[in-house]
């Protein structure tokens, strides 16, 4: 029992920051963010990252060009950035890529890492005259990421708000494993959560997700804010409709993967149908699967969407960051969902 007095007393500390803003000035409460939130920002960055960069293949000169553009606006927001260099190997072949590392620093070593893949696939175009450049795979992810640090840099938190754009994520999520590998004992006991951010501008509905296995706390409380700010944010369904994965997991296919290894409780958010596909998704209802196809560019992405996604995500990291999780528990309490009860869906 009192490992859930301690439960309720996290739970309480969480609806305090929710309800009532958090504990010193109005500036500092978090309260401002979705007023802050735009999209405008995300949105450019997208414009930026698929029509004047173009599709960002792994190993290419434009995946390169991507990460320099990613530490510049990092920089340029004032936060200490780090260029994490790895190498893979691909069907006989050695690749380098890079992950680009901005660090807040907190009072304390509690952790959130916020991450995006800023690859995508080859371009390919149809005879329609449709070219991929990766727009919503994953421009929008970054973009949203870029938008939520801006918003972020001014806030006080006592935690670490680390930000993580993954290369190589194309070809087998390199970034976020090489990432998680290098991560000490230390870095995996002090993170608390893993925001993924994948394609979060084109599909039909608004989602987050945990790891299949995985703490489910921390897409628990993207829930209840987005649901707070008035979003029809969602989840996947579970049973009885799939069987395959639980009611508000994610499948192994995204850059959460290596960090539900490690037991970091994830929320990972995406848009996308499940009413089309209870186990797996689909993107839309009126063009099917957009990601990887000629249609990913700019004119499929929403503004909206990109907004939506960066309000939830900033208000999540704020209010993760701002509360003093205890030790012991970050992620053993969360199991089960009892973290924060949350009206089901499905
Ligand atoms: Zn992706």
């Amino acid at each position: 029992m009192k490992k859930y007095s301690r439960l309720f007393k996290i739970l309480s500390i969480f609806t305090f920051l929710i309800a009532f803003g958090g504990i010193s000035s109005a500036n500092q409460s978090g309260l401002k963010i979705p007023d802050q939130v735009t999209g405008d920002l995300a949105y450019d960055h997208v414009y930026y990252l698929s029509e004047v960069i173009g599709a960002r293949t792994a190993g290419s000169a434009e995946e390169e060009y991507t990460a320099d553009y990613i530490l510049e606006q990092l920089e340029g927001m004032g936060y200490a950035v780090e260029v994490q260099e790895f190498e893979y190997e691909r069907r006989g072949t050695i690749y380098s890529s890079q992950n680009i590392i901005a660090i807040k620093p907190g009072k304390i070593d509690q952790t959130v890492i916020i991450g995006a893949h800023y690859d995508s696939v080859s371009e390919r175009s149809c005879d329609d005259g449709n070219i991929l450049t990766g727009a919503g795979d994953n421009a929008s992810g970054v973009a949203v990421m870029l938008e939520a640090a801006e918003v972020l840099k001014d806030y006080k938190t006592h935690g670490k708000i680390i930000f993580v754009a993954f290369g190589a994520e194309e070809v087998g999520l390199k970034g976020s494993i090489y990432y998680a590998e290098q991560m000490t004992e230390k870095d995996i006991e002090n993170t608390v959560a893993m925001i993924n951010l994948d394609s979060v501008g084109v599909g039909d509905h608004f989602n987050v997700y945990a790891g299949i296995d995985n703490p489910g706390w921390a897409r628990d409380l993207a829930l209840k804010i987005g649901q707070r700010m008035g979003h029809d944010l969602r989840t996947s369904p579970g049973e009885p409709s799939c069987e395959f994965l639980e009611w508000g997991e994610a499948g192994d296919w995204s850059d959460h993967v290596a960090f539900r290894h490690l037991d970091i409780p994830i929320a990972y958010f995406e848009m996308m149908n499940w009413e089309i596909e209870p186990c797996a998704g689909e993107e839309t209802e009126e063009y099917g699967w957009v990601m990887h196809t000629c249609m990913d560019n700019l004119s499929m992405v929403s503004h909206e969407k990109l907004e939506m996604t960066a309000e939830v995500v900033a208000a999540l990291a704020f209010q993760i960051s701002k509360t003093k999780l205890p030790k012991s528990d970050k992620g053993k309490v969360a199991k089960g969902n009892k973290f924060i009860s949350i009206q089901k869906r499905y």
